[in-house]
């Protein structure tokens, strides 16, 4: 064959190499199903050659991952471990799971790191305000009056849960504790289902649990996983978006659903309390999104900056500057419009 040939055919070759490369790169395999509840989780992964289950079933597995947190966690749910444990009087405990122990410990963490501003504790207070934003059409908000409100305190702060690692007990030393782990089970959830694809040989993936989510890899059509922020104005609207993310490898976690609140007085109250006041949360910080290593801590890091607000978010966020933390805060500024800010400040 003269040389002229040759080359052709090694073009050829390399162009039939690259076509069967980039066609079973760009099949991948896509679900979503409630998983928390009424919640939707999605899962997308890449036709990776390293899989080990065929790709709907290492999706379902995923999905199985996320339920058996939230039967384990939900407040909602009667025979979870968390309703269990909020069924305990005063001096009793309860031997928690691996999972709900790791999760509650997170928990502390970050209401230490917090200086209070992150509760699981909330509970009273939670469901204090919540029919407030239940409320039908025209019939008007009876604000909790200071003592109600201070008797809901009464029963509010992670003080009041005592760990022995032993045994994996918590002992509760208050009555009437109501823990709700809202705020950081979601992204727990997320991060076990991506342990799961991990481990059945997945390498590129997005999971994403109501908001939440975390991707690895790369998106199947061999470019960075791209996410997008949605605009708070048109909360129906998933394709409005505020800004659109392209960080590669990460988690991220957006804070203030704005569809749950109640209005009092002119005041936009959030479905986020501030456990140090027993207030729910009121503007101009609409909404925080945090981008870190973990869906559990960009979870828990947007809630802790959802109450902490915009005067102590910098300091707050420059304490994970190790691990690379980011966020993304939506500060409603004059005639609805929405200001950006990102930190750290660069
Ligand atoms: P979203 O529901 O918009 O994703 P979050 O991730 O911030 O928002 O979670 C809000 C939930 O966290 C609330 O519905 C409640 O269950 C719980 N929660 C409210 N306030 C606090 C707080 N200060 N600390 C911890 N959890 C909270
Ligand atoms: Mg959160």
């Amino acid at each position: 064959m003269k040389t002229r040939n040759y080359i052709l055919l090694i073009i050829v070759l390399a162009a039939v190499a690259f076509w069967v490369y980039s066609s079973t790169r760009l099949v991948s395999y896509e679900d979503t199903a409630p998983v928390l509840g009424p919640i939707t989780m999605r899962v997308v992964i890449g036709n990776d050659s390293t899989l080990k289950t065929s790709p709907q079933q290492a999706v379902q597995q995923a999905f199985e991952a996320a339920r058996k947190i939230n039967n384990a966690m939900s407040a909602y749910q009667e025979d979870s471990e968390i309703a269990q444990l909020n069924r305990l009087a005063k001096g009793e405990r309860l031997a928690l799971s691996k999972e709900t122990w790791l999760v509650m410990q997170e928990a502390m963490r970050y209401h230490r790191l917090s200086d209070g501003a992150f509760d699981v504790t909330v509970g009273p207070l939670i469901e204090l305000y919540r029919p407030l934003r239940n409320l039908a059409e025209g019939e008007p908000v009876v604000f909790p009056t200071p003592e109600i409100i201070a008797a809901a305190r009464a029963r509010v702060g992670s003080q009041y849960l005592k760990f022995t690692e032993a045994g994996r007990f918590v002992e509760v030393i208050q009555d009437g504790i109501r823990v709700d782990l809202g705020a950081i089970a979601k992204g727990f959830a997320v991060d076990l289902a991506v342990e799961k694809l991990l481990s059945l040989g997945v390498q590129n993936c997005l999971v994403e649990i109501g908001g939440e989510t975390r991707c690895t890899g790369e998106h199947p059509e061999g470019r960075p996983w791209r996410q997008a922020i949605q605009d708070p104005r048109s909360p129906h609207d998933p394709g409005a978006s505020l800004l659109v993310l392209e960080e590669g490898e990460c988690a991220l976690a957006t804070s203030g659903d704005y569809q749950q609140y109640f209005e009092y007085q002119g005041t936009r109250y959030s479905h986020i309390i501030d456990p140090r006041s027993g207030f729910p949360v009121t503007g101009p910080l609409v909404g925080v999104t945090v981008i870190a290593p973990t869906c559990l801590q960009a979870d828990a890091i947007a809630t802790s900056l959802s109450v902490l607000g915009e005067r102590e978010a910098a300091a707050f966020i420059a304490r994970f500057e190790e691990q690379g933390v980011k966020a993304i805060l939506q500060l409603a500024v004059q005639d609805g419009e929405i200001q950006l800010i990102h930190l750290p400040v660069e």
